[in-house]
Formats: structure tokens, sequence, C-alpha cells
């Protein structure tokens, strides 16, 4: 799913593949008496399916079951209709029709990254299997919404040389980005994809599945364990179904694939030194722009599926296959449970938001500890193949099995927490089509109000504002720093509020929080206001600043919405490239501007304006949180 921090070994061994393929069988998706054969099995796994061959699938299964719906989920970039499959029994015609079932919804989407194709061919296979096998139950208990395809445009740039790394198909894979050449699982905050805006619409705030499978493959370390996942790990999320998704649910899990399916899991990761293993197994970032994490926000439950790049085709297949399986099979046995575990993470999020008492904080910095437990990786012993030296000197695995019982750092925990709010106003002049969209858009409750209120809110004095000064899936991302300073201040009838007594109050607090590192501060949603020193924009007749949506060289604004397609397409695929965050470095005169790479001093609040500062109040930072419930005379603008 990303490329590890380390330099790991780049040769491909075949030998030791060959070694992984027959020491490791797990258990093959079962035999397929009847139904169409997926494109990797009828091509003894040379090739994988494009999109016209998912459609034809999907098509065929439909003529064998009255179980299964498919709806156009979205029409990508390039102008394909991507496919979103309804399988119950009953066939639930509505997501109100699933309610009244009282059946969980679980959706499953693969081929987010279209090189990681593993997920789409087991998906395929999984639905064939549950809808012409009568004796798979799950049906008996859940709903399942699946999207074999997420990322169609990439899939389809199918070619043998993308993907090396990988034993297979020889017949190639697709690519990483979208057609819009976003890399999608860095989307979830910013929402600028067409696919990731259609999950949000058509399916988070629709069908709200109480579980988001994720299906991905590694890139990274060499291990025997052909699966590896992770749960929802930012600590800003319900804890305690972050505490049950990996402390009951992943070990349970784990157990089913190994007993039944006889396939082997590991948590997501990769060792923090490649040369000495035995200093830990490390987990992924804990922003919620990861689609998986993102999910935790919203108090649901989430699994991150990454197969193991180093086996073969079939066998990554087939693991992800046995995953999704023991997946099913736990949520199943469990589907009561879970429902009610999921809407008591709601209860308590509404009621935090309707007295926010002093523990509950908001983590603005993480720190990553390892968790209670070591974590067992059957590993190989590595050797150093340029021992002279380097800061990265090269290392492969040797055919010499190592398990390797070392820390698992995967606990973010809380460094640095802000006070937690009943909820966000965003003044009238702040308050841009854009911003309110993206938050509707996210499914938030946005409230608008009629009339004029003053209000004592804690308010943002910004000390200093920075862009990026690499671009980032086509944005130069903003950290700001500051202090609050608690405030009286009038909010014109127009301005938003956001209540965080709702819930997805968590994501709000993600969305709106000034100091958050994934909000829509991070993403440039409000880079006028602050580049002009206050929301109410710059005086009149000056010009509009540097960086500032509209002038030279400007970075391309979160509003604009156009994505990557023109222009910015050379950052993305360099960031693919690259796995890493930071891919093309700026340049232009935009790079001159507050928002360009350069700290822009902002005279804190109280201080002269300087012909800078806009708004005239005591801060000019857009928003400003109520710190407790007040009266408010509103309406709901969704
Ligand atoms: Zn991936």
């Amino acid at each position: 799913m990303k490329r590890s921090r380390l330099p790991l070994a780049t040769a491909a061994l075949a030998v030791l593949g060959l070694v992984l393929a027959a020491g490791f069988a797990p258990v093959q998706a079962q035999a397929q008496a009847k139904g169409p054969l997926t494109v990797a099995e009828s091509s003894n796994y040379a090739a994988t399916s494009r999109h016209a061959d998912v459609l034809i699938f999907v098509r065929e299964m439909q003529k064998l079951s009255p179980l299964l719906r498919v709806e156009t989920y979205f029409r990508s970039f390039e102008g394909r209709d991507v496919p979103l499959l309804i399988v119950g029994n009953p066939l639930p015609a509505s997501p109100f029709d699933a309610r009244s079932l009282k059946k969980p919804v679980i959706y499953i989407q693969a081929n987010i990254h279209a090189g990681e194709v593993e997920g789409k061919e087991a998906v395929l296979m999984l639905v064939r299997d549950i809808l012409l096998d009568p004796k798979l139950p799950y049906l008996d208990k859940l709903v399942l919404v699946i999207c074999p395809i997420f990322n169609a445009d990439g899939n389809d740039k199918i070619n043998p040389a993308n993907r090396r790394q990988q034993p297979g198909p020889e017949q190639g894979v697709g690519i990483r980005t979208s057609g819009q050449n976003y890399d999608l699982n860095r989307d979830a905050i910013k929402a600028e994809s067409i696919e990731v805006q259609g999950l949000l619409e058509s399916v988070l705030n629709r069908w709200d599945p109480i579980l988001l499978v994720d299906c991905h493959t590694t890139d990274g370390a060499w291990h025997e364990q052909t699966v590896t996942y992770s749960w929802p790990i930012n600590p800003n999320g319900d804890l305690t179904l972050l505490e049950f998704q990996r402390s009951k649910f992943f070990p349970e899990m784990e157990k089913i694939m190994k007993d039944k399916y006889k396939t082997l899991g590991l948590g997501y990761g990769g060792f923090r030194d490649a040369r000495a293993p035995e200093k830990g197994w490390e987990t992924l970032d804990p922003q919620p722009r990861y689609i998986t994490n993102y999910i935790g926000l919203r108090n649901r439950l989430g699994i991150l599926i990454e197969n193991y790049v180093h086996a073969d085709f079939k066998t990554r297949v087939a693991g992800n296959y046995a995953c999704l399986r023991a997946i099913l099979d736990y949520c199943a046995a469990n589907a009561e449970p879970l429902a009610k575990m999921i809407a008591d993470a709601d209860a308590r999020t509404v009621a935090r938001g309707l007295a926010p008492a002093a523990k509950d904080a908001f983590a603005v910095e993480f720190e990553l500890k390892a968790l209670p437990n070591p974590i067992t990786v059957l590993g190989f012993e590595m050797d150093t193949t340029n021992a002279a030296g380097g800061r990265f000197p090269q290392t492969k695995p040797s055919d010499r099995k190592h398990a390797y019982t070392i820390p698992y750092f995967a606990d973010f925990v809380p460094k640095r927490t802000v006070p937690f709010p009943a909820g966000y106003l965003i003044p009238a002049a702040a308050a841009s089509a854009e911003v309110v969209h993206k938050l509707v858009q996210h499914g938030l409750v946005v409230e608008r109000l009629v009339q004029p209120a003053t209000l004592e809110v804690e308010g943002f004095r910004m000390s200093e504002i920075k862009g990026a000064e690499r671009l980032y899936q086509g944005h130069r991302t903003n950290t700001v720093k500051g202090a609050p300073v608690a405030t009286k201040q009038e909010f014109a009838a127009g301005s938003i509020f956001v209540t965080t007594a709702q819930p997805l109050g968590s994501l709000a607090a993600y969305l709106l929080e000034p100091e958050s590192d994934d909000g829509l501060i991070t993403w440039n949603y409000f880079d006028k206001d602050l580049a002009s020193g206050g929301f109410g924009g710059p005086p009149p007749g000056a010009a509009p600043p540097a960086g500032a949506p509209g002038a030279p060289g400007a970075p391309p604004a979160a509003a604009n919405t156009q994505g990557l397609a023109a222009g910015q397409g050379a950052a993305a695929v360099q960031g693919a490239a690259g796995g890493q965050s930071a891919a093309v470095t700026g340049g232009g005169a935009g790079a001159q501007g507050g928002q360009g790479g350069q700290a822009a001093a902002v005279a804190p609040a109280g201080a002269p304006a300087g012909g800078q500062r806009g708004g005239g109040g005591s801060t000019s930072f857009p928003i400003y949180k109520l710190m407790k419930p007040a009266t408010l005379v509103k309406d709901i603008v969704r």
C-alpha cells in the first residue's frame, strides 16, 4: 500500500518465492463446480480482470442469482461506470430496507490502488461462492455491499512493467493512481476524487456500513505470513472501538484464518530497520487521509488488508479471499453485538458533544508506542549486500528462516491535545460555499445562524502558517502554529455552526480543529482567509497576496476539485512512484507566497493591522470553538 520508509531488498528472489509458495499452501478458494470463472482463474493466474471483464462476470452472476443487484457507483474520470454490488437474502431494495431487516451492512472495496489487484479477483470469487453455495450462511446475518474495482481507470492501464517487484500476474497489472492522478488512499479528508466522493455519498452516508474493508498489497518486508492487516489507528476516533478491533476482533479473525483457511496473518507493518529486525515492526501513519483510518472517525470498524507482495499471484488472491471469509465468519457470528457496539459509540459521541468534559481532548500530535504484546514475524535472516556503508545499505533476505518476536509499534497515543468543544463556528465571511459543501459532503449536520449571536468562544491566535515546500497530491499542505485565546465574538447571520453532538462529531473536530494535522486548513480550504491575514479578505484595492487563489503562481485551492488531470499530473505520478508524502518540489511564484513553502509570520491578534489584516476582530483565524453548548437560532444547511 505504501512504500516502506526503509530501503528494503529490491531484488526479487524467485527462488525464495518458490520456497514460500511450496512451504505455504493456504487453502485455495473452494473448487468451483458452477458459476463463472474470474480472469485470474481462467488464465491460471497469468492475468487479471479488466473493467469490462468485471462487468461481464457480474452480469453472469446476476443471471444465476436473484440475490444480487448492481448499482452504478459512479462514472470514473475516463468514463467507466463502476459497479456497486448489493448482496442480500432477502435483497434489500434500499438502505432503509437493510435497516428494517436488522442486518448490519458490511462494505468491501478492492482495487483502490489498481496495481494491487488481488482483492478485485478475491471479491468476485467471494460473491460467486456466497451466491451459489447454499451452505455459506453469511446472508442470514449480513447485507454485503461490494465494489470490486474502485479505481477502474487505473486498473485498465494494465502493463507488465507495473509493480515488477511482485511475482505475477505475468500479463501485468494496472497503476496506483486514479484517472485524475490521485492516490485515492490519501483522499479521504479532502475528498477531491470522483471515487472518494462516490464512497462518501453512495456508501458511507447512504448504506452506513458498520465495517469497511479496503484491499491492498504490500510493497515491503519479507516474511512468511501471506496476509497483513490494520485497524483504524487514529486515537481521535472512539477508543472503545479501536481497542476492540486490535485486541479482540483481529486476534479472532487471525485465528479463524489459520484454523479454518490455513492462512497465516500478521499485523500490517515493516521492520523499523531491515538490517536489525529486532528493533521492531511498525505500522502506517495515523492520519485519516487513509480511508481505513478515516472510517474510525465515523465510529465504524475498518480493516486494511495488505496482501504479501512477494508471494505468487495465486497465493496472494487466496490469502485475500481467506481473510475476507474470516472477516465475514466473525461478523456473521457476532452481527448483533457488533451493531450494538457501533450504536453505543455513536451515543457516546453525541453525549460528549452535548457536555464536553475536561478529559475530552482532541490530539493534534501523536506519539507512536509499542503495543503491550510483541508480534511474531516469521521472517528470514537478512544479508547486507554493501556492508561498506552508506546511509542506506542494501539488504536482502536469505533463505534462512527466522521468527522475530519483536515490539509492534502500532499504538498512536496523544502527545499534545487541545480541549474538545461543543461545536465549531465559521464566521459568515469565511464560510465559503466550498467549505460548507465539503462538510456536507462528509455527511455532517451543518447549520447556519439565522440571527446574529454574540458568544463566548475560543479563538485561535495564529503565530505562523507554513505551506509545504513540496507538492503533495496537488497541494502545499499547511501547518499552523499558535495558541487559543478566549474571546467574545459576534457572529453574523449566515455564520456556520457544526455541532460535535452528532455521530460524526469526531470527524467534525478533525476537519475543523485549527491545529488538526489532517483537516480542512491542512488542505488549503481556508487559504484565502489565512493568506490575506483575515477572513474579511484584503483591504479594498489591495492586490491578492502571493499564494492566494487567483494570485500569480497560486497553488491549487482545495475548492478546485478539477483534480490533477491538468498541470498537476506529474506531481501525482511522481508521488505514486515514490510512495512518499512529498514528490515534487514546488517552483514558480507560488513558492514565494505564504502558502508556498516559507513561513508567513502573521501578527498576533491585537497587533496593528498593518494593512494586511482583514476581519477587524480580535483574531483573524476563521474557525472558532464553542466550548459549551449555547442557544442559537439556526437552521440546517443539510
Ligand atoms: Zn495500496
